[in-house]
């Protein structure tokens, strides 16, 4: 696949992925959607490696994730635009809304929805788990 940009809303901070994604989901946690506004998160699921921050310098904000474990809310400081979480592991959570052309990823699966509000849309046609799934994502 060719290399994905993005960055946030005022420019700030832009980044580039050149490994291939590993997965596309949706994230139903509390947690993630104080870090959305509402509604659930998202999310590319790529490989560190694979990602470099090509301008500026992002923000971090360290709180627990749905699993309990800390992770790390990566955001732009001036604009507050969210852009990308960093948990233990080898991959990062990349937000579709900070791509500059999000609209092919399409999710594949939808977790922590035991923490979903009821009015989150959950497509009924896909993968769903209460938390986390029990085997990483599908590839
Ligand atoms: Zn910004």
């Amino acid at each position: 696949m060719s290399k994905i940009e993005g960055g946030c809303a005022c420019g700030a901070v832009r980044y580039e992925i050149t490994a291939p994604l590993v997965a596309v989901g949706v994230c139903h946690c509390r947690q993630c959607q104080y870090g959305t506004g509402g509604g659930p998160n998202y999310v590319a699921l790529t490989p560190k490696a694979g990602l470099v921050f090509t301008k500026g310098e992002p923000k971090r904000y360290t709180s627990p994730g749905g699993s309990g474990q800390d992770l790390d809310r990566i955001f732009c400081a001036d604009c507050g635009t969210p852009l990308i979480s960093d948990p233990a592991g080898p991959l990062y959570p990349v937000k579709l809304g900070s791509m500059d052309d999000p609209s092919a990823l399409s999710p594949n699966i939808h977790i922590w929805t035991s923490e979903a509000q009821p009015w989150h849309r959950i497509d009924p046609g896909l993968p769903a788990f209460p938390q986390n799934p029990p085997q990483p994502p599908p590839s």
